[in-house]
């Protein structure tokens, strides 16, 4: 079959994009008037546009390609399933191969106390399950008042409702009165914008004794869950000061509320441990995965569940009556599996632990010497640069945030690498199959981005 792009010219399809698709987390009148990158093809961590420009996928999509893209045996595994079982149900007392093959395979990958795993097709619908799962288990533990689930601003858990309550974005929750009832948010542990006068350490240990005093409010009676990132992602790779984890963990074990770590970006390798958890010591007892599962070849994700909390379910009477269609897809099964193949034989979790990650992490932190750059961090293969109009000073930011932002994303794009902004960070997740050599090259992208965007500020007279 011939493929779209070879068919018609990029304004052809800009044309026909801006007439009929409507993007995600997107202006689309704003979109319209310049029109979509069209990207056709990728291989390892290159994309190639409709152009033939090359450009490094330094997001690795949307934190998702662990493995790279374009890897033969995940579409040779998929298409295997397909020919065999291209669908079928996990409702009504049915299951198949692929379903029970991955998750065993989680069972055995995760921490210790996850020996079962619900399926969906994405970490928003994985949260939506944690959301109904919480509140289900304090029901079946005879404590039903216990509802209220805390998260914390800037946090991200998925754009569904549930989603978008769960998380602290308040331009989503302005969107439609959310979050729902039963929701609340406490502070993120965001240093560099939020941390005032206080050092790190000071700040951490604030921010995390806030989930202490929210519990104090609500009443440790009616809460049922904290969820968190074990780094934020989406808020702008937030990475906690030293002293913010094990804090929480001092609070949470003196509280009787589940902890509910979303590992949709951290899993999977990106912090150099299977899980973010792992990184951070944490031990919660639910775990919404998604992307890395998969490396984004086909939709799939889970709810990792706990032997607690797994109790309410196979020790006890009773249907929790929840699913989807697509839980346990066998072909979206049959590219996590492949996925994991790839990522066991290749090592790429030891190597963001002991080679890439720390390789591209000390390139990544020397930028933080660039002018425009006021903190640099990273840990795994997730960073991100704070851009500043006053060096030295991280008080200041530019107005109309998220401006500078968005022009070095532009600029990035143009000089053939992908990074993300958010606010006025640049943030960067690369696949986990990044070689020396490629990260020498996204450095040395992102350093002639800031080049290029200081320049222009200059000249606008913003810097
Ligand atoms: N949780 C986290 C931590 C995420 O980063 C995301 C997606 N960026 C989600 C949940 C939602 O996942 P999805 O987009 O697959 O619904």
């Amino acid at each position: 079959m011939t493929a779209v792009s070879n068919i018609y010219p990029t304004a052809a399809l800009r044309a026909l994009d801006a007439a009929h698709h409507i993007h995600p987390f997107t202006d689309t009148k704003m979109l319209n008037a310049e029109g979509s990158r069209i990207i056709t093809h990728a291989e390892g961590v290159w994309l190639t546009d409709s152009d033939g420009n090359r450009i490094m996928d330094g997001m690795a999509g949307l934190w998702c390609s662990q493995v790279g893209h374009g890897r033969q045996e995940i579409a040779d595994a998929v298409h295997r399933q397909m020919s065999d079982l291209s669908y079928y149900n996990t409702f009504f007392k049915t299951t198949h191969p692929p379903v029970i093959a991955l998750a065993e395979r989680l069972a055995k990958l995760s921490p210790p106390q996850f020996n079962r795993v619900f399926f969906c097709s994405s970490g928003s619908e994985a949260n939506d399950t944690v959301f109904r799962l919480v509140r289900y288990y304090w029901d079946q533990m005879g404590k039903p008042e216990k509802k209220v689930i805390i998260g914390r601003w800037n946090g991200y858990h998925g754009s569904t409702l549930a989603g978008t309550s769960l998380g602290g974005m308040k331009a989503m929750h302005g969107q439609g009165d959310l979050p729902v009832p039963g929701v609340t948010h406490i502070a993120q542990p965001y240093w560099f914008g939020e941390g005032g006068d206080m050092s790190p350490d000071e700040f951490g240990i604030w921010a995390a004794q806030e989930l202490e005093k929210a519990i104090d409010r609500i009443g440790e009676d009616k809460v049922a869950a904290f969820i968190a990132e074990p780094i934020q992602g989406a808020g702008g790779v937030i990475i906690p000061p030293e002293s913010y984890w094990p804090e929480v963990r001092r609070i949470l074990s003196e509280r009787d509320i589940l902890f509910v770590a979303d590992e949709v970006i951290c899993g999977f390798g990106r912090l150099g441990t299977w899980f973010g958890s792992q990184y951070f010591g944490l031990e919660p007892d639910l775990m919404p995965i998604a992307k890395g599962l998969s490396s984004g070849y086909l939709p799939i994700g889970g709810l990792l569940i706990s032997d607690k909390v797994a109790s309410a379910l196979v020790d006890m009477p009773g249907e929790f009556y929840h699913g989807y269609t697509y839980s346990g897809h066998p072909a979206c099964c049959a590219a996590a599996l492949a996925n994991l193949d790839i990522m066991e034989r290749e090592k790429l979790v030891e190597r963001v632990a002991d080679d890439i990650g720390p390789y591209l992490q000390a390139r990544w932190k020397a930028l933080g010497e660039h002018p425009l750059v006021g903190e640099a961090r990273m840990t795994g293969l997730v960073g991100a640069l704070e851009l500043v109009p006053e060096k030295g000073n991280r008080r200041k930011a530019f107005d109309n945030t998220g401006t500078v932002g968005t022009l070095c994303r532009d600029i990035s794009f143009r000089n053939g690498l992908v990074m993300r902004a958010v606010r006025d960070s640049m943030i960067i997740s690369p696949p986990l199959v990044l070689s020396h050599d490629e990260a020498d090259q996204l450095v040395a992208l992102a350093r002639k981005t800031l080049d290029d965007t200081h320049a222009e500020l200059k000249r606008q007279g913003k810097v």
